[in-house]
């Protein structure tokens, strides 16, 4: 059998409505924030229970329009999680700032035991991860942002829809990004990021600095960036949005159904569940015994398994200048080491996952006789 990692095919493989749509926006030619930017972003907000939703060029820009929008830049530093994506460091290097990392802990998020410590008479923002599709401790670290006088950029690049305590992220810190890359909850067709606040004047300075910093045709206020969402790529969000519940659904069902099946195999551990988040799998992600070995036998039978990520952030290239060394995110480093991921989405069948477990229990049990 061959499971797939993405589930894109199926996905769009029914997408005349969007062609309609598509056809009738080539006509008219409003491709720079026309009238699918503004109904995708209404959608959005109403689905997230928000009340600004801003389409940009990226998730990554996402992160780094809201930085600059608070007026974070050079001499400024912003404390983010050791093991997220490259892009998260990276919208915090375009603004200028200096990265700080603080290690995560088996939830894969920020570990908020150890953020006070990260804090310094520089530090202006704090830009927690809510990796995997499982939520950073939102009320703890909100606490810690206003006794410290900090600014909250939540990187829900993710987690669309993910929920603590019955909150949804995009709903705790000044702005939240999220994306809409191939490989996020929900997809368009390249690459689109949107910010969510419901601070008036957060939702403002986006809209300038996403456009140039222009107030209107002819009035630059500010310096900004070309960072529209485009029209074309609205139109397949405002189709694919509507869906959200169900993608969403559909992850979850699809990852209590791993869950019952790898619990009963030695040699995996299956990641500890918080009865008080809603984790929303963007990534289903197993901690293994002989992670490698494991890798390359899933592989050899078909299964697209992937490794999120195998090099510490730390330990990039990018970042030498920062100075970290190996041991400095003893949790961020083991999970390179000790984590695999399996597909897990709202098109992937039963008999599929069936297939990903009884490989993964072939595995061990053939080992242990
Ligand atoms: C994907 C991702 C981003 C950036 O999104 P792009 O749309 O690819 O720029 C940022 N942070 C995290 C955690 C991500 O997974």
């Amino acid at each position: 059998m061959h499971v797939r990692y993405s589930p894109l095919a199926q996905q769009f493989a029914e997408v005349d409505a969007v062609f309609d749509e598509l056809r009738a926006l080539v006509k008219s030619g409003d491709f720079t924030l026309g009238k699918p930017v503004q109904e995708f972003e209404q959608l959005f907000a109403s689905a997230l229970g928000v009340k600004h939703a801003i389409g940009v060029g990226s998730g990554t820009d996402a992160l780094k329009i809201p930085l600059r929008a608070l007026g974070i830049g050079p001499g400024d530093e912003v404390i983010t999680a050791a093991n997220t994506f490259y892009a998260t460091v990276g919208a915090i290097a375009e603004a200028g700032a200096k990265i700080v990392l603080v290690d995560c802990d088996d939830t894969f998020c920020l570990d908020v035991a150890q953020l006070e410590q990260a804090i310094t008479p520089n530090t202006k923002a704090i830009m927690p991860v809510h990796l995997t599709g499982d939520v950073a401790e939102m009320p703890r670290i909100m606490e810690i942002a206003r006794k410290h006088r900090l600014r909250v950029i939540e990187d829900g690049c993710q987690s669309l829809m993910g929920e603590f305590n019955g909150q949804r992220v995009g709903t705790f810190g000044d702005a939240t990004a999220f994306s809409m890359h191939p490989l996020k909850i929900i997809n368009v067709w390249g690459d689109a990021g949107i910010v969510v606040t419901n601070d008036d004047d957060m939702n403002r300075r986006v809209r300038l600095l996403r456009n140039h910093g222009l107030r209107n045709r002819d009035e630059m206020e500010i310096f900004g960036y070309n960072s529209r969402l485009d029209s074309t790529q609205a139109v397949v969000g405002k189709w694919i949005v509507r869906q959200l519940p169900d993608i969403v659904a559909g992850r979850i069902a699809a990852a209590a159904h791993y869950d019952k099946g790898f619990g009963s195999i030695s040699g995996v551990t299956v990641p500890k569940r918080r009865n008080y988040t809603k984790n929303v799998y963007l990534l289903y992600v197993l901690f293994v015994e002989r992670r490698d070995t494991l890798l390359k036998h899933c592989l050899d039978r078909g299964i697209e398994a992937k490794i999120h990520y195998p090099i510490p952030l730390h330990l990039q290239d990018a970042l030498k200048p920062l100075g970290y060394k190996p041991g400095d995110f003893p949790v961020a480093e083991r999970h390179c080491r000790e984590t695999i991921s399996f597909p897990v989405d709202q098109h992937l069948s039963r008999a599929e996952q069936d297939y990903v477990i009884e490989t993964v229990r072939e595995f061990y049990d053939g080992k242990r006789g």
